[in-house]
């Protein structure tokens, strides 16, 4: 049922709204078509926050969309959308544009095996491509609006807002699951996990992210249900563990995945630092991830940028650590002996997930200059901190000096000699002869 909120009731203040989402809406709704702002966004509107970006939802097709402005990208195969793009370099905006999708019917959903790559109902814009599991493949079948929320995964993320009549759109009862502050799944949550593993993992997310309550007939099967996620193609997988991590949250994340029994065995990377009951290492090698947690979700919620690569580097450093022991005890020298650690954790961790590229080098780079701090002559200190990641390096052997793992006495050294004029880096480089 489709109900409409005023702003007597919804209470959304217009001040949080991003001017380009507006003005996306406006362009759309002025060609004729219906637009809202959409999802997440209304979601932290309704709880009274500033949203971090703005999807928008339209019965405009994609091609409609991308006519109607002047930088526009169609994007994704499984899920087709529009980036609306707005400025340029640091400055730059995208606005997320998806046309209203149709339900899956189990008439409509076509069953695919293995790798088929297009099918021909699929081609015609008719059904949707499920695998043998009940996984959606890709969603490409545009529908009415009531569709579009029904096929949305939590009620507090379908609903609708048009920031020009102020209204939000509600269908499935999620302004008072806001203010009640529970995540209910739409829908049967078992068929709904089945439809879409991930949506395991956004669970834990939100709840983590919102403080919400999971409703116990959308936690109930999350633990049966997280074997499926072993079918999530690894690198969609990947993007939602970064995701889970710098929600602002991330020890917060940690605790629901352990509360819902997916601390271990779901994310290769997460075994690799959490002990057998899920918990963070005692000692020095839980208390490395931890700093570096709080340090991350201090840096969401003033809002700078955090680095993947940098939490990555952070959460497998002991393991590294652990392998470049051994192996240097086996007579290899500390920098070969080094990089063969960092091989074999990627190998185990990470595999082989394309297009991660630079990450994977960024994560070599932080753990491959550790060392080098050890070293304070002359040109090597000086081609140290001219690295275009000197800064990543250096803030991750600070953490390593908080725990004890190295003289903070480096890395205070190191800071100086940063900032030191050149009389006072002159008097640095001799005091450490
Ligand atoms: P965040 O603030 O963390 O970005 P969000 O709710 O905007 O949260 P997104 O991943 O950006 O989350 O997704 C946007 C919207 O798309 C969601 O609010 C939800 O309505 C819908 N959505 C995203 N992923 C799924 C999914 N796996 N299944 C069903 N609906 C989804
Ligand atoms: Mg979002």
């Amino acid at each position: 049922k489709r109900v409409e909120v005023q702003a007597a009731e919804h209470g959304i203040d217009p001040t949080l709204l991003d001017e380009r989402a507006v003005r996306v809406v406006q362009t759309l709704t002025d060609a004729g078509f219906e637009a809202y702002i959409v999802g997440g966004a209304v979601r932290d509107l309704l709880l009274g926050w500033r949203p971090k970006d703005f999807d928008v939802a339209t019965n405009a097709t994609p091609e409609q969309v991308k006519s109607l402005f002047r930088r526009a990208f169609i994007i994704g195969r499984r899920f087709r959308i529009v980036h609306v793009v707005y400025g340029r370099g640091r400055e730059h905006e995208v606005i997320e544009v998806s046309t209203f999708r149709a339900l899956p019917t189990a008439e409509g959903a076509e069953q695919v095996s293995g790798n088929e790559k297009t099918s021909k109902a699929e081609l015609a814009g008719k059904s949707h491509v499920v695998d043998a599991e009940g996984r959606v493949l890709r969603d490409n079948v545009w529908g009415p609006q009531i569709e579009d929320a029904a096929r949305r995964d939590f009620t507090v993320n379908a609903m609708y807002y048009d920031p020009q009549r102020q209204l939000v759109v509600d269908y499935h009862g999620g302004l008072a699951d806001a203010k009640k502050r529970v995540l209910r799944m739409i829908g049967d949550p078992e068929t709904r996990y089945r439809e879409d593993p991930v949506r395991i993992v956004r669970a834990v997310r939100f709840a983590a992210k919102l403080g919400f309550e999971l409703e116990p007939k959308t936690r109930a099967p999350v633990k049966a249900s997280a074997a499926l996620l072993a079918n999530v193609p690894a690198s969609r997988l990947f993007d939602e563990m970064i995701k889970l991590l710098q929600t602002g949250h991330s020890l917060a994340s940690l605790e629901q995945l352990r509360k819902q029994g997916l601390a271990r065995g779901v994310f290769p990377i997460l075994d690799a630092m959490l002990d057998s009951k899920g918990e963070l290492y005692e000692g020095a090698r839980g208390q490395f991830v931890r700093l570096a947690f709080e340090d991350t979700d201090r840096r969401v919620k003033e809002g700078r940028g955090v680095s993947p690569s940098f939490m990555l580097a952070c959460m497998l450093w002991h393991e590294v650590l652990d392998r470049w022991t051994k192996i240097r005890e086996s007579g290899e020298p500390t920098i070969p002996a080094l990089q063969q650690a960092i091989d074999a954790v990627f190998d185990a961790r990470i595999g082989d997930i394309s297009g991660r590229g630079k990450l994977a080098a960024d994560m070599r780079e932080i753990w491959m200059m550790q060392p080098r701090f050890e070293r304070r002559s002359g040109s090597s200190v000086f081609s140290l901190i001219e690295q275009p990641r000197y800064r990543a390096g250096f803030d991750f052997l600070r953490l390593r000096a908080d725990v004890g793992e190295v003289d903070g006495a480096l890395a205070d050294w190191w800071e100086d000699f940063a900032l030191g004029t050149d009389d006072e880096r002159e008097a640095l480089l001799e005091d450490a002869r």
